[in-house]
């Protein structure tokens, strides 16, 4: 069943486009990896689920959660929606905590809401604490976030997007914030906990391998477009757009062993500055005449003239 659908997303602000015909189905339980560099798009797909686009946005094609047209819900649909069926995680954890309450007052505040009392509030906070591995969870309610580090903030947080139990995830680089070991140690947990729960997840990250290691699909975003999905087991073995390549190192043993951070030659397009044809042309070593003038049309698993040959 899928949960979530992209069909034909295209967005401008102030009329430059940022996105542009993002197609992408996404199971019930499954969890899916959006990769590319900043500005391609990601945080803005994730974001239009949710409506949370910028002021001046105009939206062409559709999202679609369980079947029902986000652009078209009323107020209590939408509500419902970012407070129950839909939960967010940013980068940056700080941001989304009050930092004069407590840890306890975060958590139980969204149950307190729903109408949940505050003894039954505060057990389930508790227990979802503990599921993220924060050490004394009591303890850990009764502590204001300047009392914690990023990366036991960043699980409060996730706690907190689990504590509701949405059918959806939304988490827009959710370590960067974050030292390499701590990163890997939430990215597990998070990935543990949706997997536990059969949550869908989107997961946002310009770290291609970081994204094959939680997510089932990977979907690689390039000035706001959709070059190339596949599955994240076979990535190495079926990445053919030449973006996709790039991201990956070109050579076995370009990248030395370990490191993440991959660079690709040249300046990332803009999805107002792309041109015509492929949105990669620019940058793209087996870029052609054509590819500047003629859209390479998503095909299977990617868009690009020269799959055929690659
Ligand atoms: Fe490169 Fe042309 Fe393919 Fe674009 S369409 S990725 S420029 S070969
Ligand atoms: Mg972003």
């Amino acid at each position: 069943m899928t949960l979530l659908q992209f069909d034909r997303l295209t967005v401008a602000v102030s009329g430059r486009p940022v996105l542009r015909r993002v197609t992408l189905d996404v199971a019930a339980g499954e969890a899916v990896g959006l990769v590319g560099e900043s500005g391609s798009g990601k945080s803005m797909t994730v974001r239009s689920v949710m409506r949370l686009l910028p002021a001046g946005a105009t939206v062409g094609g559709t999202v679609r959660f369980d079947g029902a047209d986000v652009g078209a819900l009323d107020a209590a649909g939408l509500r419902r929606m970012r407070s129950r069926d839909v939960a967010m995680v940013f980068q940056d954890p700080r941001a989304v905590v009050n930092p004069v309450r407590t840890v306890g007052d975060f958590l139980t505040e969204v149950l307190r809401d729903q109408g949940t009392g505050r003894s039954e509030a505060t057990r389930r906070a508790a227990a979802a604490l503990s599921e993220v591995g924060v050490g004394d969870a009591m303890r850990r309610l009764q502590q204001r976030p300047y009392e914690l580090s990023g990366g036991l903030l960043q699980r409060v947080v996730i706690a907190a997007a689990l504590l509701t139990g949405p059918r959806l995830i939304l988490a827009d680089e959710p370590t960067t914030a974050l030292d390499t070991t701590t990163q890997e140690e939430v990215v597990a947990i998070l990935a543990e906990q949706r997997r536990l729960r059969g949550t869908t997840l989107m997961f946002i990250t310009h770290d291609l391998e970081l994204a094959a290691a939680v997510c089932d699909r990977i979907a690689v975003m390039y000035a706001g477009e959709i070059v190339e999905i596949l599955p994240a087991a076979r990535l190495h073995s079926d990445a053919r757009h030449p973006y996709t390549r790039a991201l990956l190192g070109s050579r076995p043993g370009a990248v030395a062993p370990g490191e993440r951070l991959r660079t690709v030659p040249g300046v990332p397009q803009s999805a107002l500055t792309a041109p015509p044809g492929c949105v990669f042309a620019d940058r793209c070593p087996h870029a052609e005449a054509r590819c500047r003038d003629v859209r390479p049309v998503f095909t299977g698993s990617a868009a690009c003239h020269l799959l055929e040959v690659l």
